[in-house]
């Protein structure tokens, strides 16, 4: 194989052969292929883009390229979730209960935060106690006991995913369909599951920009699953405005425990009973109706608070901060930015929010950073609220008080205000299944 002549095949718009890029994967991984041939080729895939076939050879190719994960024993029982990234995006740690009170196996690998958007294993860790390493028995013997465990990514997952990123990351070609299905769904083929459901967010905070983008790319997921022998789903949902209220590590959790005690916002709620039930549809083999039924008795009957704490003591967490919230530290500095406007917000940005919450502390501006995990943001008002100056918009909450007048302006900036109420977006804009 000449690397040259995959790049030239590839910008003139024709597919590359299976072994071709398979052969591609291995050797870049090897550290045979230097990094400008590559990129030049991650470009030519981002002009020209690559049919589902090759899709699919190129994320089994990424899932191959490391340790793999066998939950066989599970049977069709093991289920995973994904989010393409969000601000407030705290699913997982309610999504994962509800499934697990309902019967699913969730054994997932999740991602720390970098830039805007927060990462599960940073949230789980304001949790005293919670390991996010376990030994491979440890792993399995608390998803055969309590159907939960939540732990970081191993070093060796999908390492060409890693080293494919990285690169993508610093060569403009992070937004393109096919790159990104396949860095996601290898990462989700090695983590073993043998359903996915996956969240693929739109808007201001995410990957996708628009709802057409975001189906065009969860269509492309849910097709190279279901060539895999996966079963999954695709839901497609709105970040153009943050995900409940709160938006920082230990602000989340809490939102979280109200949540699990039926005390959660209305958006988040919904959302977590639908990704918990559809992967309980896919597991159980039952309808999605007769599984949100059951998501929801789950969360009405405090079940799936139970199974939380469950979880959470098993990776040895204090449960004590879930019976009692008001044990989490507390930033230094509570700081409220007002309104100046009387009007509705029309839109808000949720990158700038994610931002400013990562200027406060709770995020990671390079990936060596430490988090503040009582840093960030309560929301007041979101798009379709109206507001009087001096309404409060947001508590922001830090340790660093020099960094509050950036992260203030950055929420100024964050809320669109106009003089009619908007229309409601949904926050489900469409379910994509095999
Ligand atoms: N998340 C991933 O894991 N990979 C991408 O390419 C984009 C988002």
């Amino acid at each position: 194989m000449r690397v040259y002549d995959l790049i030239l095949k590839k910008k003139r718009g024709e597919a590359l052969s299976d072994n071709e890029i398979r052969e591609f994967i291995a050797e870049y991984l090897s550290g045979n292929i230097p990094d400008y041939q590559v990129s030049a080729l991650l470009m030519a895939i981002c002009f020209r883009g690559m049919n589902s076939r090759e899709t699919h050879t190129l994320t089994d190719s990424i899932a191959k390229s490391g340790d793999t994960v066998n939950l066989s024993e599970f049977g069709t029982l093991s289920a995973d979730k994904h989010s393409t990234g969000g601000v407030g995006d705290k699913t997982t740690l309610i999504v994962a209960p509800i499934a697990a009170a309902l019967g699913c196996k969730v054994a997932k690998m999740s991602g720390r935060g970098l830039g805007h958007t927060g990462g599960t294993i940073d949230k789980l860790e304001s949790i005293p106690g919670y390991r996010t390493a376990l030994s491979s028995e440890e792993f399995f013997a608390t998803v055969r006991n309590c159907g939960i465990a939540v732990v970081g990514q191993t070093g060796n997952l999908a390492p060409a995913d890693k080293k494919l990123y990285a690169l993508r990351d610093v060569t403009a070609t992070v937004d393109c369909v096919p790159l990104i299905a396949s860095s996601v769904m290898g990462k989700k083929f090695a983590a073993g599951a043998a359903s996915i459901v996956l969240d693929v967010k739109y808007g201001s905070g995410s990957f996708m920009k628009t709802p057409d983008d975001a189906e065009a790319l969860a269509k492309t997921m849910v097709e190279i699953g279901r060539m895999a022998g996966k079963r999954t789903s695709a839901f497609i949902t709105d970040m153009n405005v943050p995900l409940g209220f709160s938006v920082g590590n230990n602000l989340e959790v809490i939102e979280v425990i109200n949540t699990l005690k039926g005390n959660g916002p209305r958006d988040l709620t919904e959302l977590c009973i639908s990704l918990a039930a559809e992967m309980a549809s896919l597991s159980l083999e039952i309808e999605f109706d007769e599984a949100k039924c059951r998501a929801e008795n789950a969360l009405e009957s405090g079940m799936a608070f139970n199974k939380f704490k469950e979880w959470i003591a098993a990776q040895g967490g204090d449960t004590s901060y879930a019976d009692d919230t008001s044990k989490f530290p507390k930033a230094a500095f509570v700081y409220e930015v007002k309104s100046e406007n009387a009007a509705y917000i029309t839109a808000m940005n949720s990158e700038k929010i994610g931002l400013s919450a990562m200027e406060l502390g709770a995020g990671r501006k390079t990936k060596d950073d430490t988090i503040d995990f009582s840093a960030g943001i309560i929301l007041h008002k979101k798009t379709g609220d109206k507001v009087m100056p001096g309404d409060v918009l947001a508590t922001l909450y830090t340790n660093s008080e020099e960094s509050l007048a950036e992260a203030e302006r950055l929420i100024k900036e964050a809320a669109v205000f106009g003089e009619g109420a908007p229309t409601k977006e949904k926050l489900i804009y469409k379910t994509i299944r095999e």
